[in-house]
């Protein structure tokens, strides 16, 4: 998988040391477990994802953080990319909107004695209460830059969000300029999110 990584231009030493630390088939469901290290996305249950292994690296890579930064994470899903920031020796924030799946996700990383804090909300909000952020991921694709997000980053931190239609999103590296929340964005290809479901995402369907 790493040499996968690093073929596909994934370059920062830090990302791929972690990735290669934290087992990624601890996160997946037992009959999909022989899928684990393969470069693709996995089903984690209620119509979510384990996000795959590139994404992961492209989405930690893009946040240029350091140790000790504090990150927040939007959708925790079954925790994997959770994990992989705190190896990195980041202070980690995850929120996740589906309650079941992050009860899953705490049972991993708390087995794993992982440090994180989490909460099941929204988390196109954000979390006012711990900002601002070094750096916020959010692993779903919603339709803009949620602006509360911006918000929540200090001046010079990275906001990494795939925005874009329900069918394809592309990867935007949003970085704060001002106090104003001024910011600039760098664009990244294609990619295919779960839809980010909230206030300033798209609203939840009843089907
Ligand atoms: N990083 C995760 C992993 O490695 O497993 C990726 C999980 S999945 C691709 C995206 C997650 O975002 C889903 O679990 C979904 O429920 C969650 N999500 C969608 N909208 C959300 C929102 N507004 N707030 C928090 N989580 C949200």
């Amino acid at each position: 998988m790493l040499r996968l990584l690093s073929d596909r231009g994934i370059c920062d030493e830090r990302v791929l040391s972690a990735m290669l630390r934290v087992e990624r088939h601890l996160f997946v469901p037992i009959p999909l477990r022989n899928h684990s290290y393969d470069d693709a996305a996995l089903p984690i249950g209620e119509g979510q994802t384990i996000s795959q292994p590139f994404t992961v690296a492209i989405m930690t890579e893009a946040l240029h953080l350091k140790e000790g930064d504090k990150v927040l994470e939007i959708g925790t899903g079954s925790g994997y990319q959770t994990a992989v920031l705190a190896a990195m020796g980041m202070r980690v924030f995850t929120i996740e909107r589906i309650p079941s799946l992050l009860r899953s996700a705490k049972q991993v990383l708390d087995g794993m004695n992982v440090r994180y804090v989490s909460k099941s909300s929204d988390g196109t909000i954000g979390w006012r209460e711990f900002a601002p952020f070094d750096g916020i991921v959010v692993t779903a694709g919603g339709p803009e830059i949620p602006k509360s997000l911006v918000e929540q980053l200090r001046v010079g931190g990275r906001l990494v969000v795939p925005v874009g239609s329900l069918d394809f999103q592309q990867l935007k590296i949003v970085t704060k300029t001002s106090e104003n929340n001024d910011y600039a964005v760098e664009d990244k290809s294609d990619f295919k999110f779960v839809p980010l479901i909230g206030r300033d995402g798209w609203p939840e369907s009843d089907g």
